[in-house]
C-alpha cells in the first residue's frame, strides 16, 4: 500500500490521515509543535484552561463524519453542548442585542429594535438556508482537481445562485434596518477573515449555521476535537510524531519522493500532503524552480485573511455580566475594516470578542477564562505592534462596558499576529488562509492538488473550500477521498 506523509497535524491533516489510514494506506504525520490541532491549541495558565483558536464551533456533522469514516462514534469521544442563547452583542450607544436559535426570542427583540426585521427575519432564515444548502451541495465537497469541476453546468448555475455579485453588507441591508443589528450579522465576514463590505453575500450562509443549526462547545474544551482525531488516527494504526518539523520536500523529476526532517533524517513517501499553510509552507519546503506555476510572485499576489491580537486572561472573580460568547462593537464598524485591510493597522476603536467558556464549563478554571480577541491586520514585515499600549486600549474600552478585567487578573498572556505566524507557520499570521474579499479567492482558492509536483497535495484553510474548523476538516476529507480514488 502507498506510503503517505502528512506535514502538519492541524484539523485538515488529521482528517486526511484518518480517512487514508482507514482505507489501508500507510500514513505518517509530522507536526512541528508539541500539540496536535494546529491553530486549535490548548493553553494552560496555572489552573486556567483556554481554547486558543476555534471558540465558536458550528457544523458538528462534519466532525461526526470524520468519526463515522473511521468506524467510530463521535459521542464516544466528545460531548457536544449546544448553546441556544449563544452571543450577546453590545454597542457603543448602550443598546444590546442577543443572538439565539430561539425564533420567538429573536422576533421579540426585533419588535423593540427593528420592526422591519420582525417581518423579514423568516425570509432571512430561508434565504441563508438556501445559500448554505446550495454551497454545501455544489462547492464544499469538491477538490477542483479536474477540468470537469470547472466546466460543470450545474456548478455554474449554483455559482450564480449564491449571490456572488452582492456584498454581505448589501445582503443584510435587505433584512435588517437597525445598523447595530446589521453589524452583528456582518461580523460573520470575520469568520472567514474578510470584510463584510467587500466579501460576497455567499458567506451570509454562516447565519444559517449560527441562527438555525446552532453554536456548539465541546465539554472540557474545543481542543478535544483535535485530540480525539489524533486518538482515532493512532488507534487505526497511523503514526504521529509531534515536535518533528519537516524541512524539505524531496522532489525528483517533478515527482515527490519523500521528506527531509529537521536534523536531516529522510523519510520516503509515495504521496505527501501538506497541511501547513500553503502560502508559507510550499515556498519553505520546495525550491521555487520546482514550482513554476506557484512562484513567490504569485504567492505575494494573494491577500491574507485577518489575523488577531489575543489576550487570554484568567480572573480571580467571575463577571456576572458575561456569558459564553459576547461582542463589544466598534463605534464605527466600517472604519474598522478600512483600517484592517487598507491602512493595515490595528483598529483604533476595535470590536472586541470575548469567549468565556467557563460560563458553560465551570470545571476548566477557578474564575473566568477570558479569551479576548480583536481583529488585527495580517503581519506587514517591519511593522511593530505596541503590545502593552494596545492591551490598555482594549481593557479601557471593556471598562466602559462594565467589564473590569485588569483589577481581577490572576493570569494573563498576550498573543500577537507575529506569534501566530511563527507558531503555526501561517502566512503573515492569517487565521483563515487567504481572505475572501476578492471573488476569485472566494470561489477559486488554490487547488488541493500541486500543479508542478506529482503526488503532492494540500489541505487546510488556504485551500478549497476555505478557513474555519469545519471547512478545513472538509478539505481534509475531500483530499482523503481523492487519494483513495486515485491510488487505492
Ligand atoms: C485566534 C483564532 C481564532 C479562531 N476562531 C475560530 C472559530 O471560532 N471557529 C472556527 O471554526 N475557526 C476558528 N479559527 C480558524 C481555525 O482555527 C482554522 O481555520 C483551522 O484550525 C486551521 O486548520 P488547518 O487544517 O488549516 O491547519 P492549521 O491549524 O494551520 O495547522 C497546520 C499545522 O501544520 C504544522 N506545520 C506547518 N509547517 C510544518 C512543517 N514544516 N513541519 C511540520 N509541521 C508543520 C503547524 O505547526 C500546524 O500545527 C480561529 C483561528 C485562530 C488562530
Amino acid at each position: 500500500m502507498k506510503k503517505v506523509v502528512i506535514v502538519g497535524a492541524g484539523l485538515g491533516g488529521l482528517a486526511t490521515g484518518i480517512t487514508l489510514v482507514k482505507a489501508g494506506f500507510h500514513v505518517t504525520i509530522f507536526e512541528k509543535n508539541d500539540h496536535v490541532g494546529g491553530k486549535m491549541m490548548p493553553v494552560q495558565l496555572d489552573d486556567y484552561q483556554f481554547d486558543f483558536g476555534p471558540n465558536t464551533i458550528t457544523m458538528p456533522t462534519v466532525f461526526e463524519r470524520v468519526f463515522e469514516e473511521a468506524g467510530e462514534r463521535l459521542e464516544d469521544y466528545l460531548e457536544l453542548i449546544k448553546l441556544e442563547h449563544h452571543t450577546n452583542n453590545h454597542f457603543m450607544d448602550g443598546s444590546f442585542f442577543a443572538m439565539t436559535t430561539n425564533h420567538d426570542d429573536m422576533v421579540k427583540q426585533f419588535q423593540q429594535l427593528d420592526p422591519h426585521a420582525q417581518v423579514s427575519y423568516s425570509d432571512y432564515l430561508e434565504d441563508v438556508k438556501f445559500l448554505y444548502e446550495t454551497a454545501e451541495k455544489h462547492f464544499f465537497y469538491r477538490t477542483f482537481s479536474s477540468w470537469t469541476d470547472y466546466t460543470n453546468l450545474s456548478l455554474l448555475k449554483a455559482l450564480l445562485q449564491v449571490r456572488p455579485f452582492e456584498t454581505m453588507d448589501q445582503f443584510h441591508r435587505r433584512y435588517f434596518e437597525n445598523e447595530n443589528i446589521r453589524h452583528a450579522f456582518n461580523r460573520y465576514a470575520t469568520y472567514i477573515g474578510s470584510s463584510p463590505y467587500v466579501s460576497p453575500a455567499t458567506f451570509a450562509l454562516i447565519g444559517h449555521l449560527e441562527m438555525t443549526d446552532g453554536v456548539y462547545y465541546v465539554k472540557g474544551g474545543n481542543t478535544n476535537i483535535a485530540k480525539a482525531f489524533a486518538q482515532v488516527f493512532e488507534k487505526l494504526g497511523g503514526s504521529l510524531h509531534t515536535n518533528c518539523e519537516v524541512e524539505t520536500l524531496i522532489v525528483k523529476d517533478k515527482r515527490i519522493n519523500g521528506v527531509e526532517l529537521k536534523g536531516k533524517e529522510k523519510v520516503d513517501a509515495d504521496i505527501v500532503v501538506v497541511n501547513g499553510d500553503l502560502l508559507k509552507a510550499y515556498p519553505m519546503l520546495v525550491k521555487e524552480e520546482d514550482r513554476p506555476r506557484f512562484s513567490n510572485q504569485k504567492i505575494q499576489s494573494y491577500e491574507p485573511s485577518i489575523s488577531a491580537y489575543v489576550i487570554m486572561a484568567g480572573t480571580k472573580e467571575r463577571h456576572e455580566n458575561l456569558i459564553h460568547h459576547q461582542v463589544y462593537f466598534s463605534g464605527n464598524y466600517e472604519q474598522e475594516f478600512h483600517e484592517l485591510f487598507v491602512k493595515k493597522q490595528l483598529p483604533s476603536d476595535p470590536t472586541i470578542y470575548i469567549c468565556n467558556s467557563s460560563y458553560t464549563d465551570r470545571d476548566i478554571s477557578p474564575g473566568d477564562n477570558l479569551f479576548i480577541l480583536v481583529n488585527a491586520p495580517a503581519v506587514t514585515p517591519g511593522q511593530q505592534i505596541d503590545e502593552e499600549g494596545y492591551k490598555e486600549v482594549i481593557y479601557t474600552k471593556l471598562k466602559s462596558f462594565g467589564i473590569d478585567v485588569s483589577s481581577k487578573l490572576a493570569v494573563e498572556k498576550v498573543v500577537t499576529p507575529s506569534e501566530i505566524e511563527r507558531k503555526f507557520g501561517s502566512y503573515r499570521g492569517a487565521l483563515y488562509g487567504i481572505s475572501s474579499n476578492r471573488k476569485i479567492d472566494s470561489f477559486l482558492r488554490p487547488s488541493n492538488v500541486a500543479k508542478d509536483v506529482d503526488h503532492l497535495y494540500f489541505v487546510g484553510g488556504t485551500t478549497h473550500p476555505g478557513g474555519g474548523s469545519p471547512m478545513v476538516t472538509i478539505s481534509g476529507l475531500n483530499v482523503g477521498h481523492l487519494l483513495i480514488d486515485r491510488y487505492r
